[in-house]
């Protein structure tokens, strides 16, 4: 099948490329000529652990292909699909503007019937709003499905290649047979594919992420519970699990979600849900949660580096200005380069407004991160910010090691090593990594999420 992919992010990069792996020929289509250019030469703009290999075996096999011209790519596609960014609004709803402007392009492009399908997660209505914007421009017949991505960064290939579901959203029989046709080889063991109107899989995406944000907010506001009383989230955490109803994925404590998806997500279908006039108050509630969530390694560090020191400002003097402070881990997630949202930055701004020195590490993400937090801190405290190479070399000095993402390399550090070149040993564990009692033998100290 010829397949056009618009918009060559985390998700259309990997849908493009997959497609494409399984015999399409497909073009990947982007405005961002920089983007195209490096696509090209094989580079890769995003980390993706198995995505530069899947790009370049299809690339050399020429079945997979990158442009900046629509109308090339479009013109003689069977499918195709948008996978633009759907970024927050003003207002936290959905801002479609990227979204409309590529269905306009398309409708200009097609020449023959063609199926055109919204993967970007969209509020309800958008297929419609998707339709006219196709319609008022078109001069052939199409028809317009919604086919949210479910796939997660850091497992973004996987997640593609081998679906939990895959949801068709249209009321066109002849698109759904196409599309059902396409997604066969993906879904082969069994039939995954749910067909339903283009509403119910708008909503479906924007459910599911807020539910998977849900569990988040509860564990997280659950682990500040067991702290107050005495109890180890970690215990009540896996004895939740055990129940079949619950299942044990999802109920990890931490520093708060972030990412591209959930902030945006639970802030968008908040929105559709007031404007018809039905407030969704239990994602209000995880949306306060996961903002006070962000705060609370921060606010350990100030009461165990400051004590006695209010750990809200604004302070007579920096209360961690003599500080030196490690972060492990910036993305918002181990196996991603992607700092959208990343608590990593709350954390970071936080102590930096404390006075404190900041030396930051993370195994891909440093780059990422260093353009946002450009973009976001003010410079007079970026002087006392650094990016280390080196996991060790960030928590050189330190008064205490930060673990904000929990990458593979950084779960069995040589703690015997960092004793030896940390100013003062006082451990940090956003993610309940590191086991207590082991580093406490080591005359760590040791504060972890919700745990004894
Ligand atoms: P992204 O920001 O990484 O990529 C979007 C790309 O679209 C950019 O390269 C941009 O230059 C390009 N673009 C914008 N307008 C265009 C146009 N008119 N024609 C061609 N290209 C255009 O975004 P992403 O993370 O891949 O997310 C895309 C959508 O998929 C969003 O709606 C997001 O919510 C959804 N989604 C993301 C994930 C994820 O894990 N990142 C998972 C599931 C769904």
């Amino acid at each position: 099948m010829r397949i056009a992919v618009l918009g060559t992010g985390y998700v259309g990069l990997v849908a493009g490329a997959g497609f494409a792996d399984f015999g399409n020929e497909v073009t990947c289509v982007d405005i961002d000529a920089g983007k195209v250019e490096r696509l090209r030469k094989g580079e890769i703009p995003i980390y993706e652990p198995g995505l530069e290999k899947l790009v370049q075996h299809n690339v050399a096999e020429e079945r997979l292909h990158f442009t900046t011209e629509i109308a090339t790519a479009v013109g003689t596609a069977e499918v195709v699909f948008i996978a633009v960014g759907t970024p927050s609004a003003h207002d936290g709803s959905a801002d479609l503007s990227q979204v409309l402007a590529a269905a306009r392009d398309i409708g200009r492009a097609i020449t023959k019937f063609t199926v055109i399908v919204t993967k970007s997660t969209v509020p309800v209505g958008t297929c419609s709003k998707v339709e006219a914007a196709i319609a008022e421009v078109a001069k052939v017949p199409f028809s317009v499905a919604s086919n949210p991505e479910f796939l997660k960064e850091g497992d973004a290939v996987n997640d593609f290649m081998k679906p939990d579901r895959v949801i068709l959203g249209c009321n066109d029989t002849r698109a759904v047979d196409v599309l059902k046709k396409l997604y066969a080889p993906l879904v082969r063991t069994n039939d995954r594919c749910l067909v339903t109107d283009p509403i119910s899989a708008e909503l479906t995406k924007y459910a599911a992420n807020a539910f998977l944000a849900t569990r988040i907010s509860f564990m997280n506001d659950m682990a500040n519970l067991c702290e107050r009383v005495g109890a180890d989230v970690e215990l009540v955490r896996r004895g939740m699990g055990m129940d079949a109803r619950i299942g044990n994925k999802f109920l990890f404590p931490g520093v708060g979600y972030g990412g591209s998806c959930f902030p945006k997500d639970v802030k968008a279908v908040m929105s559709t849900a007031r404007d018809a006039g039905w407030p969704l108050q239990i994602l209000e509630a995880v949306d306060q949660v996961n903002d006070r969530q962000k705060r609370v390694l921060a606010d350990k560090v100030l009461r165990k580096l400051a004590p006695g020191v209010a750990v809200e400002g604004p302070w007579k003097s920096p209360p961690l200005a003599d500080k030196v402070i490690a972060i492990w881990g910036l993305a918002f997630k181990p196996g991603t380069d992607d700092v959208r949202e990343a608590p990593a930055l709350s954390i970071v701004k936080r102590l930096l407004e404390a006075g404190a020195t900041v030396r930051a590490h993370d195994p891909v993400a440093m780059k990422t991160f260093e353009q946002l937090i450009s973009s976001t801190v003010d410079k007079h405290l970026l002087t006392r910010f650094s990016i280390h190479e080196q996991a060790y070399e960030a928590a050189r000095g330190a008064d205490a090691l930060c673990l904000v993402t929990e990458w593979h390399q950084l779960r069995r550090p040589n703690f015997a090593k960092l004793k030896t070149i940390m100013r003062t040993p006082n451990l940090f564990d956003g993610r309940n990594t590191w086991e207590p009692s082991e580093v406490r033998e080591l005359d760590f100290g040791y504060e972890g999420i919700g745990r004894k």
